[in-house]
């Protein structure tokens, strides 16, 4: 029986949350070792993007408790979302001061060189995966995930988690129908030791911005799969019908089943209704924007592809309008965004149809010459998008783009308070990831 631990803790009490991460590790009998990966969730990090990572008085406490518990060599290693350099991300998150208050080490994906590879015996999209070589090194394995209502995934916690262990270059591979297969493939590579899951705020509505809602909740487990099943109950899910759940349990990585699960639930956490945290629909995301739904690949609904990124996107843009409305700027930026007509007083929306998969309904007239087609298999009769996104998938960043362009609302990527500093990031990203290859043979051989 895999043994989940489930505490209510309201607030982020770094020193409640290092007492339940020690906890953990003597209940769930972990064997310490002097190095640990600690893996967070950080998709992106914004002003307007507060909920969508790991909250770090959750990695603090996580950080702290590790080191008592004898590994004194942290690392912490991830790689955001894409379209968003790491460095920013990181920076943004508050984690690059909190690495360094804590004398944790930062392992950037994105610019390190993946040198080691890992085969995935069972793998279905990926047969080998690779990763920097240190992640291959002994040590504890610890992934401290957000817990979020997802719109690809249902939920996303300790197995989605492993998305941002993909190196970028393959991330979009087998990125469609097939995402429940790619995460398992993941997660069948790199498995944890040790498992912290951040539901204090719970994310709804998109895992790039999402909303946040008050969950009051920490879960630990040594194994993925158990511990993601009792998150996705207790917020009122069956987990068995969770895709990617339901398929690493059948590759044996983990139960699925509650019943082969020991529940320590000291505090008697009760599980949510039925749908009470379900994902909205897309048609109520945003008000400008109405989606065309046809059929894609043989029917099979391609939500971890296009679908779920329209999902995103178009929440997306809801809420950093409604953020931009109630935010007071300062002249210099206030004059910025005027040149570039994205004050909210210039925001002059208009209807927007988009469509994905080979849609055969009819479109209404009102949205018949504003279309944007999203994938390569995506058609519909009789009308003629204004764009036509190229991808299998599209990912989110570029349909965002898109879509604020066509339907005239605010864009956040034309945003000048988060522009300077994301182009820095940017600009050392490109070169530190160069200086990295180029200097690789010299370090390898010392
Ligand atoms: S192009 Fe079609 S099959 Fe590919 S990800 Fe998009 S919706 Fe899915």
């Amino acid at each position: 029986m895999e043994k989940v631990l489930v505490k209510r803790l309201d607030g982020y009490d770094t020193d409640a949350i290092q007492g339940f991460v020690s906890n953990a590790t003597k209940v769930l009998d972990t064997r310490p070792k002097p190095r640990a990966f600690i893996k967070p969730n950080l998709v992106q990090a914004t002003r307007y993007a507060e909920h969508a990572y790991t909250h770090p008085e959750v990695l603090r406490g996580t950080f702290r408790a590790l080191r008592r518990f004898g590994a004194a060599d942290r690392v912490l290693f991830e790689d955001c979302g894409l379209m968003v350099p790491m460095r920013y991300a990181y920076r943004k998150s508050g984690y690059a001061r909190l690495c360094h208050e804590e004398g944790v080490h930062f392992l950037n994906l994105s610019e390190a060189v993946h040198d080691a590879t890992i085969k995935v015996q069972h793998g279905q999209i990926h047969e080998e995966l690779p990763i920097p070589s240190i992640l291959a090194k002994d040590g504890i394995r610890v992934f401290v995930p957000k817990l979020k209502i997802h719109a690809q995934t249902d939920i996303s916690g300790a197995v989605k988690l492993l998305i941002g262990l993909i190196k970028r270059s393959l991330r979009l591979e087998g990125h469609h129908y097939d995402l429940d297969r790619k995460i398992v493939d993941a997660l069948e590579a790199y498995p944890p030791d040790l498992v912290i899951i951040d539901g204090i705020t719970l994310g709804r509505n998109g895992a790039g911005c999402p909303d946040p809602y008050p969950l009051g909740l920490l879960i630990a487990s040594h194994n993925a799969v158990a511990a993601d099943a009792v998150a996705a109950h207790l917020v009122g899910f069956d987990p068995a019908k969770i895709d990617h759940l339901r398929f690493a349990a059948e590759r044996g990585l983990g139960p699925v089943d509650l019943t082969k699960i020991e529940l320590i639930n000291p505090d008697r956490v009760q599980p949510a209704r039925p749908g009470q945290y379900k994902e909205r629909k897309i048609n109520g995301l945003n008000p400008h924007i109405r989606y065309f739904e046809g059929d894609v690949h043989d029917g099979k609904r391609c939500r971890g592809g296009c679908i779920g990124f329209v999902a995103e996107s178009i929440h997306y843009l809801n809420h950093y309008h409604n953020w931009r409305k109630n935010e007071k700027v300062n002249f210099a930026a206030g004059a910025l965004f005027w040149l570039l007509g994205q004050l909210p007083s210039q925001e002059r929306p208009r209807k927007l149809g988009v469509v994905v998969g080979d849609y055969k309904g009819d479109i209404p007239d009102e949205y018949r010459s504003n279309l944007v087609f999203v994938g390569d298999c995506t058609s519909a009769k009789d009308v003629k998008p204004r764009v036509h996104l190229k991808g299998c998938p599209v990912y989110m960043a570029r349909q965002t783009f898109e879509f604020a362009r066509h339907s005239g609302q605010l864009n956040p990527y034309l945003d000048v308070i988060e522009g300077l500093p994301f182009i820095r990031a940017f600009l050392e990203e490109k070169f530190m990831k160069a200086w990295n290859i180029l200097t690789h043979p010299l370090r390898r051989n010392r």
